[in-house]
């Protein structure tokens, strides 16, 4: 059986597999995954407090470099790096280069990194004194992501995080940690010195492991709610600068004056995209007065034609899930639906496909608030319809929820829609966009259950989180100015 190697100090090391790697399309196991031992980590963890010394002083046109040639890199490697995550995360290819797309644009930012870390200056803040900042590096990073982006979030993480000096471990999914290994490659490739990119496999032992770590510096998290609430409690525990993304319950809002069929392709596209394991899919549409009939009509016409297959096959528009047990997971909130008395439209959980874990699309019409299919994130390919008289009722319903990630509306009505985007407590919000992931100029993250910490991740907040600001107060005083004087100094 094949192993998935560590890749430490610029060198893949091999141990022996313990966790289950599988190809979600067949089900056959693919790759075991090693559980590092406590020492093994200690050692890790030692090789990046070493590299951190040196990486944090090297100049800024040798990090430009760098990330430019990985941005090249990466650019030419997209089709090997869509088939590894194909293979091990079950996504169609296409929706695997559209990750791999994103993740690159959060490099691109990052080779805009003098910019980014200039600091300030002020001249003459008092007499013959000067002030100027700069931000230097935390030092070693801690990287833990989720399976669902297994090279976008590492690469929202990393891009920013080796550009403003700091060196990375990355304990990525133990679903899907074969593209994490490319990606070390890649950047030792692009001339990164060894140490500085590190990745770490193993599980949620590792990861405690890691958090409670002397040598770790920071932690960025994305995964589950219930995870992340963990990872910022305890990081945080152990004094770490700590930032963990959670999971997400997304709606997207109807009003009556929305154009009918634009709104039915975004939640086709966007309820069922890479069957529904995304963090900005729209789990729930929010029909507002009269609009869930035609709504509910135009939705069923366009499920009755999506294909559900392998992602290697271009005419799949899904694939299958990541496990069985996941698959079971999702299967169970179909089936409490109709115990919770909600309609089931349409029924996606009889697919049979081989041994592969695909489940096909279900429509839920009625989902509400108490019940497990309107409050769970499913993760899955199940789109729920709530139904709602008013604006008014829309906005009450998104605000009671305890996610915060992402949210949609669609209307002509650009008031409604201002009025909206400012009432909704939400951390990202789309006006007839109904997955809107901020471009990488812009920070990502959700509000409440969706993020504990104090920073958004990538854009500038990311440069922020992964940098300490540090503050210098100049003065060359003439011989003939010193003088003692006890009171406390002010610029006066
Ligand atoms: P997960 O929480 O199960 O795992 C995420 C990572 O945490 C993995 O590397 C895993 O090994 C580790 N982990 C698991 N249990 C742990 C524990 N008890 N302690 C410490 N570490 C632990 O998440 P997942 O199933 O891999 O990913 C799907 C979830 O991620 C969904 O909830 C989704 O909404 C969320 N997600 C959020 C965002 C975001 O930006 N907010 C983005 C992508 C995914």
């Amino acid at each position: 059986m094949r192993t998935i190697p560590h890749f430490i100090n610029g060198e893949k090391v091999e141990e022996p597999g313990q966790s289950n790697v599988f190809n979600p399309a067949t089900g056959e196991v693919t790759a075991q995954v090693p559980i590092p031992s406590p020492a093994f980590i200690d050692n890790v963890v030692d090789v990046a407090v070493s590299a951190a010394v040196q990486w944090g002083q090297s100049t800024l046109s040798r990090r430009t470099n760098i990330l430019f040639t990985l941005r090249q890199l990466i650019v030419e490697h997209t089709n090997e790096l869509a088939a590894i995550i194909t293979s091990e995360h079950g996504k169609t290819l296409a929706d695997a280069k559209g990750e791999i797309a994103r993740g690159l644009e959060n490099v691109e930012f990052a080779c805009g990194l003098v910019e980014l870390l200039k600091g300030g200056f002020s001249d003459q803040v008092a007499k013959g004194v000067d002030v100027h900042s700069t931000r230097e590096p935390v030092g070693v990073v801690v990287a833990v992501t989720p399976f669902n982006f297994p090279i976008m979030v590492p690469l929202w993480m990393s891009a920013n995080a080796l550009a403003s000096g700091n060196v990375v471990i990355l304990k990525p999914s133990e679903r899907d940690p074969s593209v994490s290994i490319r990606l070390a490659e890649l950047l030792k490739e692009a001339g990164l010195p060894d140490g500085v990119f590190n990745v770490l496999q193993g599980n949620a032992t590792t990861v405690k492991a890691l958090l409670e770590h002397p040598g770790v510096d920071a932690v960025s998290f994305v995964g589950s709610t219930p995870v992340a609430r963990s990872v910022h409690e305890s990081a945080s525990k152990h004094h770490k600068r700590v930032q963990a993304l959670g999971g997400a319950k997304n709606h997207m809002v109807v009003l009556p004056d929305a154009d009918l069929d634009v709104a039915a392709d975004a939640a086709i596209n966007a309820g069922y995209g890479s069957a529904g394991e995304r963090c900005m899919a729209i789990s729930v549409v929010v029909a507002v007065g009269d609009v869930a009939d035609p709504l509910i009509k135009k939705i069923t016409e366009r499920l009755d034609r999506l294909k559900v297959g392998p992602g290697d096959d271009p005419t799949s528009d899904f694939g299958p899930l990541i496990t069985r047990e996941h698959l079971e997971r999702v299967v169970s909130y179909v089936t409490s639906a109709k115990e919770d008395d909600i309609e089931v439209v349409r029924d996606g959980t009889t697919l049979t496909n081989g041994g592969g874990f695909f489940v096909g699309p279900s429509l839920l019409d009625g989902v509400r608030p108490g019940t497990k299919a309107y409050d769970d994130e499913i993760f899955g390919p199940v789109l729920g319809v709530a139904r709602v008289a008013t604006f008014d009722d829309a906005i009450a319903l998104v605000n009671g929820n305890p996610y915060g990630n992402g949210v949609a509306i669609f209307t002509r009505d650009g008031n409604a829609a201002r009025l909206f985007s400012r009432q909704v407590h939400v951390g990202m919000i789309g006006v007839n966009v109904p997955i809107p992931v901020p471009i990488s100029a812009y920070s990502f993250g959700g509000w409440k259950d969706s993020l504990f910490g104090n920073t958004h991740i990538y854009g500038p907040e990311g440069f922020a989180f992964y940098t300490r600001a540090k503050v210098v107060t100049t003065r060359w005083p003439q011989p003939s100015e010193s003088q003692i004087d006890l009171g406390f100094p002010t610029t006066r």
